[in-house]
């Protein structure tokens, strides 16, 4: 099941986002005013003269296309398309069907279908039911079509349908989702009602997904959009910081199924049309979602390397930013260790230098990172001002700790792509930050002087919970990071638990974050690691590029190519497959079984370590029928 979130306190959009930065300058200057002195006055200062600054361009501006992973080679089949010519009439402007269809035929012609057309119930009787048909925007139906179509499914033939489909009826006039609902498996459906923006997530280990960052947010032009009750592992509907929104008489609100019927029919349904993206970026994500549904539901093996070693859900790593009250770091660092809790501490330098008796102590308790010299936002500031702050920081905790840090918050979690840069030229590897919820897991930059990890932050942090929401209890702060972590343990994604040495001021609250982790711990599939573990990891597994191809009888072979100069130790590969495991024999490298283990979501495969230019070929062998 997809976990319940939290809400936020209160929607926010991209667009807005830079307006609420601003406030929240003006809310801790009020803040002040009420003589409730959170923060100490250096912050104080340096966040109302931020606030007047120009805000950094956000991150897509700079973001080129996110890269996906190749889809599996594969010829030889054949997929239909179903013209609907009651539903082509439905459409105000003439051109808009027939369009669709070419750009239909056009994608699974680029996934290596042989394409077909169909115009006719008896057409669709006539199709054999191991190719896939697939039926985009055919909202009215007569009743031959709805029947033919029904029968195909009860007789296991593999189906592809977009939006509303049998919605209306042989004259277009409106019937209902009833005939939708049945073909999806889904207990309820109706409409996405809502403001713009409309966005939808998906998570990690849907096969519609496969290759998508995991938690990939995407934005799709606002119109009154399919929503049913979904199940585990569907693409959902959500807000800004991917939360799902509800589906018609609760539950979470899918926009994407793909399941398989007790006949051995592969049905995948898609709330929405083709070419309905808010933007380019989000085409092409939405573009592979349908080719991997198409794919699979042709019955071909898709595959997808983990997002997280020795098959971990999900990661989370605890940090803290040491500012004002810089001695409360000492006792999360105390505690956690204890526990055996990896920590990650980005200090704020200048404040350091003032208590050179905690470098020892910190240190020893996890990793080192910066929070900037003087906590000024560095975002949105000329390249020479933030090359020598960064340079500043690490030559700063270089003589405070005995090396420079690996890992940089900025401040206000805001940065640009000359902050990327200078923090790679001057030798740092990841910044903790802002991705704007765009996904949930680490992004890797190409900066000039090389790469550059950004962990996100897309949970709530201290601060969301304790100030913007007022929710200042030990017990409230545990549930909302357990929260976070659900959230992310649903998506497959990095909890990024983010604290503040102002607001863990007490030995309950240190408690609550040590709880947390501990929640973590016991649930045995998070991964709990330093920052640096964390972006080093997200580094070696990029290294990793892998192909799928086809034999003959339709057996997958899943290449994994180590590019890099480093070995990749625990990867494991998620292999999404057609027909139920006892299809398939165990997958094999040469005379090697390799260790796999089947879940809900597929196969999953232990990777054997991979050394710099190796090239390992599995085979995964299907049965003989
Ligand atoms: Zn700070």
């Amino acid at each position: 099941m997809v976990a319940p979130v939290t809400k936020p306190p209160r929607e926010r959009t991209a667009g807005t986002w830079g307006a609420a930065i601003v406030l929240l300058g003006a809310l801790v200057a009020g803040l002040v005013g009420g003589a409730v002195l959170l923060w100490r006055s250096i912050d104080i200062d340096l966040l109302l003269e931020a606030a007047t600054e120009e805000a950094p361009p956000p991150v897509d501006e700079f973001v080129a296309q996110v890269p996906l992973p190749e889809l599996p080679t594969t010829t030889g089949w054949t997929a239909h398309i179903y013209m609907s010519q009651r539903s082509a009439s439905f459409f105000p402007e003439p051109n808009y069907y027939p369009a669709l269809i070419d750009r239909w035929e056009s994608i699974l012609a680029g996934i290596g279908a042989d394409v077909g057309l169909v115009g006719s119930a008896t057409g669709i009787e006539a199709l054999p039911a191991a190719e896939l048909l697939v039926v985009p925007a055919a909202i009215c139906l007569e009743a031959g079509e709805r029947a033919a179509i029904r029968r195909r499914v009860e007789n296991g033939g593999h189906l592809l349908v977009t939006w509303a489909l049998g919605a209306r009826d042989e004259n277009c006039n409106w019937v209902g989702f009833d005939y939708l609902r049945e073909l999806a498996g889904a207990e309820t459906a109706g409409t996405l009602e809502g403001e713009p923006p409309t966005y939808m997530v998906v998570p990690h280990g849907s096969v519609v997904a496969a290759g998508l960052p995991p938690g990939s947010r995407l934005e799709l032009r606002t119109e009154s959009w399919i929503t049913l009750r979904a199940d585990a592992s569907d693409v959902f509907w959500s807000d800004w910081a991917l939360n799902p929104l509800p589906a018609p008489e609760g539950g979470v609100g899918g926009g994407a199924v793909a399941r398989t019927t007790r006949s051995g029919a592969r049905v995948a349904w898609f709330g929405y049309r083709l070419d309905v993206a808010a933007r380019r970026r989000d085409q092409r994500l939405l573009e592979r979602l349908f080719e991997n549904a198409a794919l699979w539901a042709a019955g071909h093996v898709l595959a997808e390397v983990d997002p997280w070693p020795a098959g971990h859900r999900a990661a989370m790593a605890v940090t803290q930013d040491v500012e004002h009250s810089f001695n409360n770091s000492v006792r999360l660092a105390l505690d956690l260790s204890e526990l055996d809790i990896p920590l990650t501490f980005f200090v704020v330098t200048q404040l350091a230098r003032e208590h050179p008796e905690l470098a020892e102590v910190l240190n020893a308790a996890g990793e080192l990172g910066s929070h900037s010299a003087d906590h000024r936002q560095i975002g949105g500031r000329v390249w020479a001002a933030q090359l020598a702050g960064v340079k500043q920081t690490r030559a700063d905790i270089a003589a405070w700790s005995g090396e420079p840090p690996l890992g940089f918050r900025p401040p206000r979690e805001l940065f640009d792509s000359l902050t990327l840069e200078a923090w790679r030229r001057s030798g740092g590897l990841y910044l903790a930050a802002s991705n704007g919820a765009r996904n949930a897991v680490p992004a890797i930059f190409d900066v000039r002087s090389g790469r550059v990890v950004v962990l996100p932050r897309v949970v709530d942090d201290d601060y969301a919970i304790i100030v913007t929401r007022g929710q200042t209890r030990p017990d409230s702060l545990r549930a909302a990071f357990v929260a976070g972590l659900e959230k992310m343990r649903a998506l497959g994604g990095l909890s990024l638990v983010t604290t503040h040495t102002q607001l863990i001021d007490s030995g309950r609250r240190v408690e609550a974050v040590a709880s947390a982790a501990q929640a973590a711990r016991d649930a045995g599939d998070i991964w709990l690691a330093h920052a640096s573990e964390i972006a080093e990891w997200w580094l070696a597994r990029s290294q990793l590029e892998l192909t799928v191809r086809e034999r003959d009888d339709r057996s997958a072979i899943l290449f994994v190519l180590n590019k890099g100069a480093s070995a990749v130790e625990s990867a494991w590969l998620h292999v999404y497959l057609p027909e139920e495991p006892a299809t398939f024999a165990a997958p094999e490298m040469g005379d090697i079984i390799l260790e796999s283990h089947y879940e809900a979501g597929g196969l999953r495969v232990r990777l054997p370590t991979v050394i710099p230019g190796e090239s390992l070929e599995i085979l995964l062998p299907r049965r003989p029928a």
